[in-house]
């Protein structure tokens, strides 16, 4: 794709959001990056961005928990480019309990952050790409947004919401003929800093090595055995950006070492 576009990438200042950030940004596009911080570090990485990739990254803080923030940082993208054409929703949290002792605050939590932030900043972005005549919603699902595990309820209720959300919209951009897509990546296990340090955890609790933690701990859901990478979730995003994916729409792409295929 030779014209530059712009793109908002949640939660974008660590794991797969941060790689899918640089990957956009490595080929040329405008990247707000976000998460609800707003320190010196967050700026930084933002200026290092644009350096490597010698694009405009620009970082805006918004606690996407909050509706009226996530609405506003689509706002303050398009005030600072012109408009939005990418849209990644990243942005995620978890919390682990059996349904009848969850916290009513993290379910809240969860679904706010996980499932409605994606609602309010399509509802912000759909009228620019509109607009513009071309768009692309890239929405985070997860494994999880196609299967089930216990004691993840709040998580997987929102998984599963996002990616009947993701058809929803496809469904809503076919009949305004806005050359514009809408899908879901789903990925299984994914090496971030924050799987690295429940790794870490792993080897402690269980006295076990790297190797047996990942085969016999981590990785038992995901038939390879192996992760997939932030790289290859980027590389996805690119693609789905690109012409190519045009008639890609409403659906999901797994990449998870073929979890949902068992
Ligand atoms: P991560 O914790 O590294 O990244 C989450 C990002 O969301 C961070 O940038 C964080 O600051 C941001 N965030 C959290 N709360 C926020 C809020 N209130 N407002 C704005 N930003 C907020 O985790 P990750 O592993 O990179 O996960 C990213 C997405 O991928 C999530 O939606 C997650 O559910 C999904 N996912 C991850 C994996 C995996 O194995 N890592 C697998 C499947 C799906």
């Amino acid at each position: 794709m030779a014209d530059v576009k712009t793109a908002i990438v949640t939660g974008s200042n660590s794991g797969i959001g941060l790689g899918i950030a640089r990957s956009l940004a490595m080929e040329g596009h405008n990247v707000v990056l976000n998460s609800y911080t707003d320190n010196k570090d967050d700026h930084a990485l933002a200026e290092s961005i644009s350096k490597a990739a010698g694009n405009k990254t620009i970082y805006i803080s918004a606690d996407l928990s909050k509706g009226d923030q996530a609405r506003s940082l689509v706002e303050k993208a398009a005030e600072a480019f012109g408009t939005v054409d990418i849209l990644v929703n990243n942005a995620g949290i978890q919390h682990v309990a059996p349904i009848e002792d969850f916290p009513t605050d993290k379910w809240d939590a969860i679904i706010a952050i996980n499932l409605s932030s994606a609602f309010h900043t399509t509802a912000v972005a759909l009228p620019m790409m509109k607009k513009s005549g071309w768009g692309r919603i890239i929405n985070i699902a997860s494994a999880h947004g196609l299967t089930a595990s216990p004691y993840k309820s709040a998580y997987i209720a929102a998984k599963h919401g996002i990616v009947g959300f993701s058809k929803t919209t496809a469904l809503e951009m076919a009949e305004a003929k806005m050359n514009a897509t809408c899908n879901a990546i789903c990925p299984g296990y994914v090496l971030t800093p924050l799987v690295e340090g429940q790794i870490a955890d792993q080897m402690k609790t269980h006295k076990m090595s790297r190797e047996e933690v990942l085969d016999k701990v981590m990785l038992t859901r995901q038939p390879t055995r192996e992760f997939a990478t932030v790289e290859q979730l980027g590389g996805t995003a690119v693609f789905l950006c690109s012409d190519n994916a045009s008639q890609i729409t409403g659906t999901t792409i797994s990449i998870d070492g073929g979890w949902t295929a068992l």
